[in-house]
């Protein structure tokens, strides 16, 4: 149930491992920090990350007459989360569905879940563009979608597989608010010194070439690994990872 959802935002990466889910969280922590009522759908059947990242795991989700009730991280129930994880009997049990069944399961969590009233609904995609985009992007068809945010790494072949991220975009007509380009440098402890690990500026000419604002640059933070259930923004204020986070918060509002 969206109707009383302001904004949905979809986030979408075309490889996995580039930290979609970390954005998704820390996103999410981020806007609840800034008083906004937030829900976080996490739609990776596959390799739901969500519950564990929010440290949420063997939580229930009810169902009431109304519909799914989802998983609230604060008693001001300011952060509503829904996701397949909370449906599994255990973190590793697998989903091994054929593409109808994932895609009424995408469905149901677009119709059937109780958000109530929300600022920002963001949906944590799996990586590339399969059964559950498409039937995100239908069923977002007829409300309002603000647009998708592309994560990227600096690598060459991350970006490439942006390109095909920003086609799918096109030809769903979701139009993509921005990129953000996460482990891009190593931020050192010490010195506070940022020493690109990987080729530099990927993200940023990629937004020259298409067009397309570049949201921030999220640097590797080995604190990210300690955040399980905390935002950065909270934690660790004056990081360079919560500087970009805030930066990303004010751009989208
Ligand atoms: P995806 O959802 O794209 O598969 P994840 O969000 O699960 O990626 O991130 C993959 C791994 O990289 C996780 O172990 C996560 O903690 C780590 N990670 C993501 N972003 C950062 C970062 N900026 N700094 C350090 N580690 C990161």
């Amino acid at each position: 149930m969206l109707d009383n959802v302001k904004h949905i935002i979809l986030i979408l990466s075309g490889k996995g491992g580039v930290g979609k889910s970390t954005v998704s969280t820390q996103l999410s922590l981020a806007l609840r920090e800034k008083g906004y009522k937030v829900g976080l759908l996490d739609v990776d059947l596959c390799g739901p990350s969500v519950p564990y990242l929010l440290q949420l795991e063997g939580k229930d989700v009810h169902q009431a007459e109304e519909g799914w009730i989802p998983v609230y991280t604060d008693e001001e129930q300011n952060l509503a989360v829904m996701s397949i994880g909370f449906l599994l009997n255990n973190r590793n049990s697998a989903v091994v569905w054929r593409g109808p069944k994932k895609t009424s399961m995408v469905k149901q969590f677009l119709t059937d879940v109780c958000w109530g009233s929300l600022d920002y609904l963001i949906i944590d995609t799996p990586p590339g563009t399969s059964d559950e985009h498409i039937t995100v992007m239908e069923n977002l068809k007829n409300v309002k979608c603000d647009g998708a945010i592309i994560v990227t790494t600096p690598q060459q072949v991350s970006i490439e597989d942006v390109r095909k991220e920003i086609t799918f975009c096109k030809k769903t007509g979701i139009p993509i608010i921005g990129i953000i380009e996460n482990m891009s440098g190593f931020v050192c402890p010490h010195c506070s010194d940022c020493t690109n690990i990987f080729s530099k500026g990927g993200g940023e000419s990629l937004a020259e070439m298409t067009n397309i604002p570049l949201l921030g640059t999220l640097p590797i933070d080995p604190k990210v690994g300690q955040l399980l259930g905390k935002s950065c923004v909270r934690e660790f204020p004056d990081s360079p990872l919560s500087k970009e986070f805030n930066n990303i918060v004010n751009k989208i509002v």
